[in-house]
């Protein structure tokens, strides 16, 4: 018999400041996986396009206006969760209009590449992170 697997699709990218430093949020404690650092982003809407489904998001969460031709795709995460399977892509981005802010009221940190480990992340980020590091170090 086939197991029919729930596939999810989550956009997430890593804004890059001038001083080399990626963002991460941390995931409010009510939701799953909650109190981990995570890439900014979310669900793509059913018919929404990777790109706008981001372009939404980090206006939503963080007030700021990004640009299509400004996210560059860096790599894709593939993980199987107990109940869906997640499929995110990660952009980087280091141009944006306005000033990054917590809208949702949840924690910021600028961080560089190679301490992103510091953070407990959720097991479909982690892999995201070398790829990040060969890009900024
Ligand atoms: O953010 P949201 O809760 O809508 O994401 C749905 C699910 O995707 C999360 O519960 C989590 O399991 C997974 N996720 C993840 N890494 C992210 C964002 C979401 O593993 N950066």
């Amino acid at each position: 018999m086939t197991k029919s697997i729930k596939l999810l699709l989550v956009v997430a990218v890593a804004l890059i400041d001038a001083d080399n430093r990626v963002l991460i949020a941390q995931r409010p404690k009510h939701k799953q996986l909650g109190g981990l650092w995570e890439f900014p982003g979310g669900k793509v809407d059913p018919g929404e396009r990777p790109e706008a489904a981001l372009i939404r998001e980090l206006d939503e969460e963080l007030g700021i206006t990004v640009k299509e031709a400004c996210l560059a795709p860096l790599t894709f995460a593939s993980h199987a969760y107990e109940d869906f399977h997640l499929l995110m892509p990660l952009y980087v981005c280091r141009r944006w209009d306005g000033q990054v802010m917590p809208r949702e009221g949840q924690e910021l940190a600028w961080v560089r590449a190679n301490k992103l480990r510091d953070y407990p992340m959720p097991p479909a980020d982690i892999p995201l992170i070398p790829p990040l590091i060969e890009l900024l170090m």
